[in-house]
C-alpha cells in the first residue's frame, strides 16, 4: 500500500480506520475483499494495469470496512441514559438526521433522514445519540425497513419508554440507476411502539414534524 496515498476522511461518529493499525484479522480481511475486488473488475474485462485501476481494488476494500463499520466487533455505540429527573412525559423528537446506507440487496447507496422520537419513562437519552444509533445501523448492508425497525427496537430496550416512532425519507440508487429508473423517488418507512400506536400521540408526531 503506498504511503502518498490520501487518507479520505468521511464525517461519522465511527472513526476511519487506520491502516497502520490493522491487527491480523483486519489485515487479512481487507486482502479478501481487494482479491474479489479484482476479480469483478476483471471479469468485466477491465486492463488492472489502467493507472486509475491500480489500488482500487484497495481503496474499494478500505472503504468497504469503513462504510460496513457498524459490523465491526466494539461498534455498538456506548449510549448511557439518564434518569428522568424531570418527569418529563412529552415527546422527545430529534428530526432530519441524515445517514447513508448500502442496499444488502444491490450493494449501492440508499441516503436520507430519519425522525426518532420517544416518550420518557424513567430514562432519558443525551439527543446526540439519536445520531450513532442510527449511524452503527446504518453501516451495514441494510434494508430501510429493518434500519427502520432496529432504531425504534432499540429505544424501546434502552430506555423502556411509553413510546418510540421512528420515520425514515430515503432515496435509493438501486431504483434511481437501474431497473426502474425513478429519480427523486423517496421510500419511507415508520415503526412504532407503545403509546404511538394511538391516533392523537402520531398525530403531535406528524404535526412536530411539519414544524420547520
Ligand atoms: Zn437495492
Amino acid at each position: 500500500m503506498s504511503s502518498h496515498e490520501p487518507e479520505v476522511i468521511v464525517p461519522g461518529h465511527i472513526p476511519p480506520i487506520a491502516m497502520t493499525e490493522l491487527d491480523d484479522a483486519q489485515a487479512a480481511k481487507l486482502a479478501t475483499i481487494a482479491h474479489h475486488v479484482r476479480g469483478i473488475l476483471t471479469a468485466l474485462g477491465l486492463d488492472l494495469k489502467d493507472p486509475n485501476l491500480a489500488e482500487t481494488d484497495l481503496r474499494v476494500a478500505k472503504m468497504y470496512i469503513e462504510m460496513f463499520g457498524g459490523l465491526a466487533e466494539g461498534a455498538e455505540p456506548k449510549v448511557t441514559t439518564f434518569p428522568n429527573e424531570e418527569g418529563y412525559s412529552h415527546m422527545v423528537m430529534e428530526k432530519q438526521i441524515p445517514f447513508y446506507s448500502m442496499c444488502a440487496h444491490h450493494l449501492v447507496p440508499f441516503y436520507g433522514h430519519a425522525h426518532i422520537a420517544y416518550i420518557p419513562r424513567e430514562r432519558i437519552l443525551g439527543l446526540s445519540k439519536f445520531a450513532r444509533i442510527l449511524e452503527f445501523y446504518a453501516k451495514r448492508p441494510q434494508l430501510q425497513e429493518r434500519l427502520t425497525e432496529q432504531v425504534v427496537t432499540y429505544l424501546e430496550e434502552k430506555l423502556q419508554p411509553l413510546g418510540a416512532m421512528v420515520v425514515i425519507e430515503a432515496r435509493h440508487l438501486c431504483v434511481e440507476m437501474r431497473g426502474v429508473k425513478k429519480p427523486g423517488a423517496l421510500t419511507v418507512t415508520s415503526a412504532l411502539r407503545g403509546i404511538f400506536h394511538q391516533k392523537q400521540v402520531r398525530e403531535e408526531f406528524l404535526d412536530l414534524l411539519r414544524r420547520s
